[in-house]
């Protein structure tokens, strides 16, 4: 750490966000009128703190659980509906059938049914059509979407547990627009807890129904956004763009009122500290992420586009820091290039090492698609020795604490010592962002990353297609990488094309590891392997030799872009170098 950045670290004090972490465990942040209301407030406070804001008001499109039962004969169940869940307060029955789920995947987002399910034969569409099906896990959108397709007329989903998470089904990213449309959840679906998904598992196993209810507030709202601009003293329009969700299930302690009050505590400490910013530094707190699938992110990278393509250096997320027990960061989601940066940040200021995690296709990674450099989401966790003591199962949030996405998530999921560590380690990465002379990426060890999965698909391919020419255009790119960052070592590359340079080979390298969909759309909320334009060759050997030459048609296609992207990182690289 330079003298600069101990200086501003030191600035850290518990006093503001611990107050907003206290009045926020009072303040359910879920309805739409609450919300904003949660918004007014923390806007109260910025203004006590002489921190100017300005607020946004979209309008965004929600979906509210109200009320979900599941009875099976006089006999009834209690059940939580996921956020874009039908709406069916008069009820849907019909057959129980209970599909064991791989215990493994109850979190993830894939849609590959050899995943999901223990028992994944080919006779599964035909054995769902027109039931309810009974699932372990947590009622996933990849899950729920092929159930759907399928023919299923309902999802219960058994949560691990004796609570029931809240969550959301849908694929759909953000509010819809119409070519999203067609993917809005058709069915109903409902989470219930493990005690009482036993009991339904046996009754569907005596061949019985089963009747669902749902009834969610569905529609446009107008919802608060809040966003403070702390200008950079240099170079102004550029900008590090911190943000995290201000709306939660319920009160939402640990997920996310400690990520709020992490922001604050960032956002007062720079605003005092402008002066010393190269960069500006941005900081948002959203609606709509539980209830809209990331409707207020998502709405904001689509309203501020251009300025994102322009001018956004990075996106950094910050959900769920400063939660009980969670001392360690074996599970920090960055992008590589970023990856050695961000370790660095968690060394400095918690002397502990940490490891890297490629991001899920969730949380408000709502960037990807423009193409932003990008790091955090999940930062701090609980150990896993830690979490096998305490037989806890995993989630995606609260520093592994169980009570994410329930009503338990309360006070007592927040940790002082925690909170003030993820402050500093959030503030000390997006300091160094904003201030250092050349930005702090590595896209050699994107390069090699990108090397090592088209390996991986070569090797599953086998003889069935030729990766080769991907191959070959990543090699010239990682030529020229080893040259660009020795120029810019040697001082014969400028700082500012080197760092506009960095800016453009997001917006290239970015895309076409997380997205398939073109830049300015959201890609949908499943899973999306690395490359994921190049990962249609590793699955040509196992299609059926009848659908061979479709698979071979779409590797193809997806090679060209991948080289053509290739290409395009060469030029701008060369360009720098001009
Ligand atoms: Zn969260």
């Amino acid at each position: 750490m330079n003298d600069l950045e101990r200086k501003i670290l030191g600035d850290v004090s518990l006093d503001v966000p611990w107050a907003l972490v206290e009045d926020y465990a009072k303040m359910p942040r879920w309805r739409p009128e609450d919300v904003n209301g949660g918004v007014d407030h923390l806007v109260g406070v910025l203004g006590r703190l002489g921190v100017p804001v300005t607020v946004h008001e979209p309008e965004i499109y929600l979906s509210i659980p109200l009320h979900a039962a599941v009875t099976v004969g006089n006999q009834s169940f209690r059940a939580k509906p996921p956020s874009m869940s039908i709406s069916v307060p008069q009820g849907v029955e019909a057959e129980l059938i209970h599909l064991p789920t791989n215990p493994k995947n109850i979190r993830s987002y894939t849609r590959n049914p050899a995943e999901i399910f223990l028992d994944a034969g080919a006779d599964l569409p035909s054995r769902v059509k027109g039931r309810i099906v009974i699932m372990g896990g947590f009622a996933n959108p990849g899950t729920c979407s092929l159930l759907e397709e399928w023919g299923a007329v309902g999802v219960i989903a058994v949560n691990p547990g004796i609570d029931i998470h809240w969550g959301t089904c849908t694929t759909i990213w953000g509010s819809p627009d119409l070519d999203d449309l067609p993917r809005k959840p058709k069915i109903a679906v409902v989470a219930v807890n493990n005690p009482d998904g036993k009991q339904l598992i046996e009754h569907a196993g005596a061949g019985k129904k089963g009747r669902i209810v749902t009834e969610m507030q569905e529609g446009w709202f107008k919802q608060k956004v809040p966003v403070v601009d702390v200008p950079g003293a240099a170079d102004k329009e550029k900008f590090v763009f911190l943000h995290g969700h201000l709306d939660s299930w319920d009160v939402g302690v640990g997920d996310n009122a400690t990520g709020d009050a992490t922001m604050l505590e960032i956002a007062r400490v720079l605003w005092k500290h402008r002066a010393s910013l190269k960069r500006s530094v941005r900081i948002a707190w959203w609606p709509g992420h539980s209830t809209g699938r990331y409707a207020g992110s998502t709405w904001y990278a689509d309203a501020f586009a251009d300025d994102f393509d322009a001018n956004c250096v990075a996106q950094i997320d910050c959900d769920s820091p400063g939660c009980r027990w969670a001392t360690s960061y074996h599970q920090t989601t960055t992008m590589t290039e970023t990856e050695a940066h961000v370790m660095r940040a968690i060394k400095d200021v918690s002397g502990v090492d940490g490891k890297a995690k490629r991001p899920n296709q969730a949380g408000d990674y709502s960037f990807n698609n423009i193409g932003i450099s990008s790091y955090f989401m999940l930062s701090s966790t609980m150990p896993d020795e830690l979490r096998a003591e305490k037989g806890y199962y995993a989630v995606s949030g609260c520093g592994g604490n169980i009570a994410w996405h329930t009503e338990n998530d309360t006070l007592e999921i927040a940790d002082k010592g925690t909170l003030m560590t993820d402050i500093k380690i959030y503030l000390l990465s997006t300091l160094r962002n904003a201030n250092d002379d050349v930005l702090p990426y590595d896209w050699r060890a994107t390069a090699k990353e990108f090397a090592g999965t088209i390996a991986t698909y070569q090797k599953a391919a086998g003889g069935a297609f030729d990766l080769t020419p991907a191959k070959d255009a990543l090699d010239k790119l990682a030529t020229a990488l080893d040259r660009f960052y020795a120029g810019i070592a040697a001082g014969t590359v400028s700082k500012p094309a080197a760092n506009e340079a960095q800016m453009r080979l997001g917006r290239v390298l970015v895309p076409i590891n997380f997205t398939r969909e073109p830049r300015f759309r959201h890609d949908p909320a499943f899973t999306c392997p690395p490359l994921p334009t190049l990962a249609a060759a590793a699955e040509v050997p196992g299609l059926p030799e009848a659908t061979r030459g479709f698979g071979k048609t779409q590797a193809m296609r997806g090679q060209n872009r991948f080289v053509a992207a290739m290409r395009e990182a060469q030029r701008i690289v060369a360009q720098a170098m001009a």
